[in-house]
């Protein structure tokens, strides 16, 4: 086998919300791992029993028995506080339990070998990425350990965060944590096409099994970037398997006169049953659902046509056409001007879904040749291979780089937003920025980290802030501090401040799942920011004029504060040039957006005043 040697071939991992699926680069090419049951994509989803765990094929075979200590849709959780609304509407809709643990996290409550235990989200999670590290272990024969890991676009940063620590705890490092539809678009080539230097329009459509997910990718110089999002995190294949479901519950009622609903281990098998009989129906124009004793000792056979299939969910596929133009609008992107279209998620083999997708975008190519449940497994193993090195010299040339979404930045005095790293910076990036005290004798400065476009911090959304405390008392202005801003390549942000002077240092790493945003949040933002952008222009220049008169004046009082300076100025120059000084120092904290004429006028004669210090320091 080719990985025989030590080196632990890398892996990609599609952690879905309803079924996750694992590749390998091998034989120059991703091979995308059959589990155990020889299927290519395995359930996330986890039982306890009494006796044992199962995971995955194992634990959905057996949830009609053991309906409380099946845990899916996990997905749902990672990353986010029990009292998250839409964690309130989910767990009413779960047949287990979900409390609240220490710190707001949430927590499945199980019974497992006769003893109740509390997990988190991310422990659950971590058993599904063991699971699929040990499906790529008994393919490859040899042991695994780095990987990439995908999540939604939307996944914040908490989110992300827990998903990194998930798969800490299932032993894999994690080379990098990649966006579904980034990862997508690579699978089907598109990473070729990157290194144009025209910049190409993506569609990802994601229908999976829980969620729909629609992205608009920019692609430009290797630099994948996700303009907009939208979607619907609670419509997908388990919808369609509803209305099959509700159909044959209302032919069973017509034939029998019984209620199957009121028996729910009868509804778990008729579901089990309807999610294969719709697979089928993606190939054939009609199946046959049979289930042995469904109901108060009822055989029940019945057949479906596609067609109707189609009717019962036409209403749920005219919904994400819908959903299309919302994130298209958003994304402020007319259909016609897409380049592409990238079928994601087992629910796209639907023959319907595919018609009217092709029929929205007027015939655009619509990618094939990739299994669409497979797809973003496949992307992530190539980005896994490129970031190990391995691989043929075409898949090292395809670069697939993460961009920030926002600018971040330090606010400064004025509440002026003071950037550090520019939005659309490519990460992994380390950037440094000095800063100074805006009083005297400050011992205490507090850094408050914001993300956005606009020229000022309260337009700004706070990501964080610490304080560096215990700095020797100095003029304002003297003491330095270098701020640098690591962002990690998945996208973590950490922040750190040192006074040049005593070397003290603190840092803050952005944990607050609030603290960053959305794709839809971060649209916004550019779209206001386009909107006031000559009104923040004006600010800025508003703001530099003042702010280059007031270092003006502290270089020269710093200039006055020297022997040799003062020395040979008279008394009366000596006294004009300090009042002057003051004066401007004065207006500069009275002031808080000064026009630019003015402070350039103010400038203008303080340099005249200045002449005297300015010529002999020259
Ligand atoms: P996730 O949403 O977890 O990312 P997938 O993209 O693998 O999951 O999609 C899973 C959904 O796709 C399930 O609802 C499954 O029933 C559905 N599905 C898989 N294959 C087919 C098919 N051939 N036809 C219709 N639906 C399918
Ligand atoms: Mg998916």
């Amino acid at each position: 086998m080719a990985h025989k040697s030590k080196e632990h071939p890398p892996i990609g991992i599609d952690l879905g919300t309803t079924y996750s699926c694992v590749g390998v680069w091998q034989h120059d090419r991703v091979e995308i791992i059959a589990n155990d049951q020889g299927n290519r994509t395995t359930p996330s989803c986890v039982a306890f029993t009494n006796t044992e765990r199962h995971v995955g094929d194992a634990a959905k075979n057996q949830i009609d028995m053991n309906p409380t200590n099946t845990i899916f849709t996990v997905k749902r959780l990672i990353g986010r506080r029990f009292s998250d609304p839409s964690v309130q509407n989910d767990i009413k809709l779960w047949p287990f339990a979900v409390v609240k643990g220490p710190g707001d996290k949430p927590q499945i409550v199980v019974q497992h070998k006769g003893e109740e235990k509390k997990m988190y989200p991310e422990e659950i999670s971590s058993m599904i990425l063991s699971k699929m590290k040990e499906i790529a272990e008994a393919y490859l024969d040899c042991p695994v350990k780095n990987a990439v890991v995908t999540v939604p676009a939307y996944f914040n940063d908490a989110q992300r965060r827990a998903t990194k620590d998930a798969s800490a705890i299932a032993g894999l490092n994690v080379t990098r944590i990649m966006d579904e539809p980034t990862a997508a678009a690579v699978a089907y080539g598109f990473g070729k096409i990157s290194s144009d230097s025209a910049e190409k329009k993506l569609f990802v459509f994601d229908l999976g099994g829980g969620t729909f997910d629609v992205s608009l990718l920019a692609v430009k110089n290797g630099v994948f970037e996700v303009k907009a999002t939208a979607g619907d995190t609670h419509l997908g294949g388990e919808d369609f398997d509803d209305r099959l479901v509700n159909h044959f519950i209302d032919e069973f009622k017509r034939k029998y006169d019984e209620d199957i609903s009121k028996s729910p281990k009868a509804l778990r098998r008729l579901r089990s049953s309807c999610e294969r009989a719709k697979r089928i129906l993606s190939f054939s124009t009609h199946t046959t659902v049979e289930i042995e004793s469904l109901y108060n000792g009822i055989d029940f056979t019945s057949n479906i046509s596609q067609a109707r299939f189609e009717e019962l969910n036409m209403d749920l596929f005219k919904k994400c056409i819908e959903l299309i133009e919302r994130c298209l609008k958003d994304a402020n992107t007319d259909k016609a001007s897409v380049d592409f279209v990238v079928l994601v998620g087992g629910s796209t083999r639907i023959p319907k879904v595919q018609q009217l997708l092709s029929d929205f975008f007027d015939g655009r190519q619509i990618s094939k040749g990739i299994n669409p449940d497979e797809a973003v497994a496949y992307g992530a193993t190539v980005q896994a291979t490129i970031l190990s090195g391995q691989g043929s010299k075409e898949v090292q040339d395809l670069v697939v780089l993460d961009v920030t979404p926002l600018s971040l930045g330090i606010e400064v005095v004025g509440g002026v937003m003071s950037v550090v790293v520019p939005r659309n910076t490519t990460i992994p990036t380390r950037q440094e920025k000095v800063f100074t005290t805006t009083r005297d004798n400050e011992t205490n400065v507090c850094f408050e980290v914001y993300e956005g476009e606009r020229a000022q911090t309260k337009d700004n959304y706070l990501v964080g802030e610490f304080d560096l405390s215990g700095i020797a008392p100095a003029p304002r202005g003297v003491p330095k501090f270098d701020v640098c801003f690591d962002i990690d390549a998945n996208g973590i942000l950490n922040v750190s401040a040192q006074d040049r002077t005593s070397g003290l240092r603190n840092n803050i790493t952005v944990t607050n799942e609030e603290a960053r945003l959305s794709s839809e949040v971060i649209g916004k933002i550019i779209r206001d920011a386009e909107r006031y952008r000559a009104q923040d222009e004006e600010c800025r220049r508003n703001y530099e004029s003042k702010n280059s008169l007031e270092k003006y004046a502290y270089n020269m009082r710093n200039a006055m504060r020297n022997r040799n300076t003062t020395n040979t100025l008279s008394f009366t120059t000596k006294m004009m040039i300090e009042e002057a000084i003051q004066e401007t120092l004065i207006w500069v904290d009275d002031n808080q957006f000064p026009d630019v004429s003015e402070s350039e006028s103010r400038m203008e004669e303080l340099k005249r005043i200045c002449a005297a210090i300015d010529y002999l320091q020259i």
